[in-house]
């Protein structure tokens, strides 16, 4: 699990590179609901929450897409950017034309897509009932499958 405040201060320090004036007054929140967007940011008073999806803090997703993610919800907390238009539009520009990054206006407003998440290298299926374990990596049930058992109708296995 990668730590979001850490990756905040880098985005923020980017920001700063650029002399770019966010809000020093953000609350970064983790969303860990399922269907969600990427990241989110909300206003409340002089105050603003940053919520970023638990997807994008497993570390098996790309690492660039939690930083334009935050930088995406820092832009938002500039004066007049709450809006992906205008401001915060030329900021983001100017982000990505600094960092080779590319800051979109999507982050906050598509859910994430599917393929977020790498797919299992090897399935391994029950010819009994069906039951399917999604596995990673070389391990002995994926080498020989034979050796084992289906742990809910002790069917014979097979790997995909
Ligand atoms: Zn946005
Ligand atoms: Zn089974």
């Amino acid at each position: 699990m990668r730590d979001l405040l850490k990756y905040a201060r880098e985005c923020e320090a980017l920001l700063d590179a650029l002399k770019i004036k966010y809000s020093k007054n953000i609350r970064y929140t983790v969303n860990r609901r399922a269907q969600s967007r990427l990241g989110l940011c909300k206003k409340q008073g002089g105050r603003y929450t940053v919520e970023i999806s638990s997807k994008l803090l497993d570390e098996r997703t790309s690492e660039q897409t939690l930083i334009e993610t935050i930088l995406h919800e820092q832009l938002h907390t500039c004066y007049g950017c709450m809006k992906h238009t205008g401001r915060w539009k030329l900021l983001a520009q100017r982000v990505n034309d600094a960092f080779g990054f590319s800051v979109a206006r999507t982050a906050d407003e598509d859910s994430i897509p599917e393929d977020m998440l790498p797919k299992p290298k090897y399935i391994v299926r029950c010819r009994g009932c069906g039951l399917e374990l999604p596995r990673q990596k070389l391990s002995p049930l994926v080498k020989h499958p034979e050796r084992y058992r289906c742990a809910k109708c002790g069917g014979k296995l097979t790997v995909t």
